[in-house]
């Protein structure tokens, strides 16, 4: 019988396809490596997926054989392949296209062996796969040897004296300064005096400086018992004999769901903790006993928390046993870290999102730090969530997962209550005198404007501004809106000038300042501050927050030629203005997405730290300042502004939103005030933020969920259909709903279909919007369901419309 191999290839189907692996290779072609193949008479890269001995389901002389083996080690372990095998399954994606989210780039090396093999003719087709160089970089180093007095002269004294004044440094670099750099480094390394290696650049601005190691604090009774019961889990699962996870390929069968906690006892945990309480100090003490146990650690965080403080405390404790992941990294630096972890050399990865493929050795622990946050979603290609695999891969390899935050995902509190994730809770902030801070509601049906003008500046948020100012205090004001004002009307038929390729606002941003105190924004009639077009500042462009559009404001209304455009509402950039203009005296700043790549943030960020802002106006990404002990006030601006999106999780996500915000305040020993500006001030996102209450809100938000029939309580697809035109657009979408009511599951009203209708976002980017959503108590109907469309979705129902099925969807607009 000929030895057949799976192979995946990066084409959008679902199934793998077969090849013969010829004699040469036999033995060395694994699963998990990466061949080259032809298809289609091209040559693709593909990856093996199984291996064995057998008689072929197809016709014997189809079959071709594989044209050469390119990672003589495979680049994706068996415990990864076999997880990414079940996303797959999971989310009804191509397997090729998941196999892409973890494979590694192709080294410059592996290029250079296939073509010498003769396979690199003009027929590869390396695909999107990437390749980097093994480009070492040769460092210098003064050892600890002594020389004889006088024995050195010239360039090789100058070589050595600046090793020792100034450490290690390249080769390169020091070939700049001395024209006979090599011969001197060659003389001083014969005679100890240097020693000379090969690395791989740290260009990661992670790792530019060594970081001291701490001193673990001693655990309060919650973490320790937190601690310990991660400990035990890591225990059990770690034992000789301990139980093995059950072989994929069933994946399909079951739904890949994560199942029950193992009878060896619970190993997948959430960790409840108000903000400060200390769970990242849980997360280092789990991460210590799964090191000590011999096994790999994955941690991952919100792209936006992945801050240069954050992994200085990971590396304080691990040192540089620490593989950090981040969208920053350049292929070279990626792959490196990539490597280190696949060859074993190190076996703790930090990292966003995508950080859930990292080959973490023999991987005993997956940590999910702030695990409520939307970023852990992936919106665009393959739509998995990283929280959800997170659970599927630790109790795939064995391993403990841990997620945790301050406001749970209502997701993650109904997997506790229906037991598959054990509650472990810090219900106080680590350092003892750090209180929670003093919430106060102002209610903006009551309060009208301070002495700024602005409605949105309240008389009570203006007069806690000037005490913090005059206590030499520090604020916060969280609005989440960029921009100077979010509409442009017309002041007189009332048209919102909108985006011509979306049907969202343009919104108006006045760009650079070109004065360091620019005028407040003159008028301010009621419902919002409208500044006529005429007393605007000259300049600026209307921008659309979703496609690319930027354009110049227009003179006239668009709709009945009036010249009276009205700029309406508030947005981070007239916030900044119109505080600069009140508080002449305050040093005031803006951290948004428009003022702050990464780099700036953190930048704006160390200011604040440093005392050099008093007011600090911006968006979500204030929420993520850590440590920022002399933050005393924090004022959000409108608390309404989220709460009335057309999305089911909108209550949950102003609540989360409220609450980080609010533990921005006081920290150590300061006490912290927050004021929430609202015209709801009974709405339960509010009012629970407002109490501090995160196990109400939860409460009342799963029983609200259960009413109106939306997950936790029921599980959802949402098919996305969009074209260019919009009759193409709506007749894929009532085609796809008609198919999806005659399965057997939709006829039984097992899976209800909703739809089609139009997206709450009609248009984007130029392209009509249509939804069928599927909604079904149970897990098994829905898949069922879903399979059956499955190759409609695919094979297209017009060639014109463009089909996305989003399992679990998170973006409802
Ligand atoms: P969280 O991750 O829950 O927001 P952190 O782990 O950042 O909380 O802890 C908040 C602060 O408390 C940090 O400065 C941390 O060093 C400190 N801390 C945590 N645990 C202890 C402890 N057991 N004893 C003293 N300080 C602690
Ligand atoms: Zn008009
Ligand atoms: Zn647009």
């Amino acid at each position: 019988m000929p030895l057949l191999a799976d192979v995946a290839v990066p084409v959008p189907l679902s199934q793998a396809f077969t090849y013969e692996v010829p004699a040469a290779l036999a033995g060395e072609v694994r699963p998990g490596a990466r061949v080259l193949c032809e298809f289609h008479r091209r040559k693709l890269l593909g990856v093996v997926l199984a291996v064995s001995e057998r008689s072929a389901a197809i016709d014997p002389s189809k079959i071709k054989p594989l044209a050469a083996l390119v990672d003589a080690r495979p680049a994706l372990p068996a415990e990864l392949l076999s997880f990414l095998q079940e996303l797959a399954a999971y989310y009804f994606a191509p397997i090729g296209e998941v196999l892409r989210l973890a494979l590694p780039a192709i080294e410059r090396e592996q290029v250079r062996a296939l073509k010498a093999q003769g396979e690199l003719d003009g027929m590869l087709d390396l695909g999107r796969a990437k390749q980097v160089g093994g480009r070492k970089v040769a460092y210098a180093t003064a050892t600890d040897a002594v020389e004889e007095p006088g024995t050195l002269r010239g360039q090789a004294a100058a070589v050595l004296a600046l090793l020792r004044a100034n450490g290690e440094q390249p080769v390169a670099r020091l070939e700049e300064r001395y024209g006979n750099a090599r011969s001197a480094l060659k003389k001083l390394a014969e005679r100890g005096l240097v020693a000379l290696d090969e690395r791989e650049p740290p260009r990661d601005p992670f790792f530019r400086l060594p970081e001291e190691r701490d001193v673990p604090p001693e655990l309060n009774p919650a973490q320790a018992d937190a601690a310990a019961r991660i400990d035990a889990a890591l225990a059990a699962l770690s034992a000789p004999g301990k139980p093995v996870p059950s072989a994929p390929g069933d994946a399909e069968a079951r739904g890949a769901a994560p199942r029950e906690a193992r009878p060896a006892g619970p190993s997948a945990f959430l960790l409840f903790g108000v903000t400060g309480s200390g769970k990242t100090e849980v997360y280092l003490r789990a991460i210590k006993s799964c090191l000590d146990r011999g096994r790999g650690a994955l941690v991952m965080v919100p792209e936006i928390a992945l801050t240069p403080q954050l992994v200085a405390r990971f590396r304080a404790r691990f040192g540089d046993e620490l593989a950090v992941l981040h969208s920053g990294l350049s292929d070279a630096d990626r792959h490196a870290m990539w490597a280190s972890l696949h060859g074993g050399k190190v076996r703790v990865a930090i990292g966003a999102r995508s950080a859930l493929f990292a080959p973490v050795p023999d991987l005993g622990l997956i940590l999910v730090d702030e695990e409520h946050d939307g970023s852990f979603k992936q919106e665009e290609g393959v739509r998995y969530h990283a929280r959800d695999m997170a659970l599927l891969r630790a109790h795939r390899a064995g391993a403990v997962c841990v997620l945790g935050s301050a406001t749970p995902s209502i997701e993650s509190v109904a997997l506790v209550r229906r037991g598959k994730l054990v509650e472990l809770r810090l219900p106080d902030r680590a350092h003892r005198e750090a209180s929670l801070p003093e919430v106060t509601l102002v209610d903006l049906r009551r309060f009208g404007a301070g002495p700024s003008g602005d409605p949105l500046i309240s008389l009570p948020l203006h007069r806690a501004l000037e005490r913090t100012l005059a206590a030499k205090e520090q604020a916060i004001l969280f609005l989440n809106r960029r921009g100077f004002a979010p509409s442009v009307v017309c002041g007189s038929c009332g048209n919102l000038t909108t985006c011509s390729a979306c049907s969202v606002a343009l919104t108006y941003h006045r760009g650079r300042r070109r004065d360091a105190r620019p005028q407040a924004p003159a008028g301010a009639p009621a419902p919002g501050p409208a500044a006529p077009l005429d007393e605007r500042p000259q300049g600026g462009l209307l921008r659309c927050h979703y496609c690319d559009y930027a354009g110049p404001l227009p003179e006239r209304c668009a709709s009945c030629g009036s010249r009276t455009l009205l700029l309406e509402g508030l947005g981070t950039e007239r916030l900044e203005a119109t505080i600069a203009a009140s508080f002449p005296e305050a040093r005031v700043a803006r951290l948004d997405r428009d003022v702050a790549g990464k780099d700036r943030s953190q930048a704006i960020l160390a200011r604040m730290r440093e005392g050099k802002i008093d007011i600090l106006v911006g968006t979500q990404m204030v929420t993520k300042g850590h440590d920022l002990p002399n933050v005393t006030l924090v004022g959000v601006v409108n608390a309404d502004a989220a709460l009335g999106l057309p999305d089911f999780r909108a209550a949950e996500r102003g609540f989360q939103l409220l609450v980080q915000v609010a533990g921005r305040a006081g920290r150590r020993d300061r006490p912290g005030r927050v004021l929430i500006q609202t015209r709801n001030p009974e709405h339960p996102a509010i009012a629970f933020a407002a109490a501090h209450d995160v196990p109400g809100f939860l409460d009342r938000e799963i029983r609200d969920r259960e009413e109106v029939g939306y997950p936790p309580a029921t599980r959802l697809a949402l098919i996305r259909i969009d074209a260019v035109d919009e009759g193409v657009g709506r007749g894929a979408a009532a085609k796809l709903a008609a198919h999806a009511r005659t399965c057997p599951d939709g006829l039984a009203r097992r899976v209800e279909v909703l739809g089609p209708s139009a997206a709450p976002i009609a248009r984007l980017r130029g392209r009509y919007r249509f939804r069928v959503l599927l909604r079904a108590r149970e897990r098994g109907p829905l898949r069922g369901t879903l399979a059956a469309l499955a190759g409609l979705m695919r094979d297209g129902i017009d060639r014109n419309a463009r089909v996305i099925l989003d399992v679990d969807p998170v973006a409802m607009l």
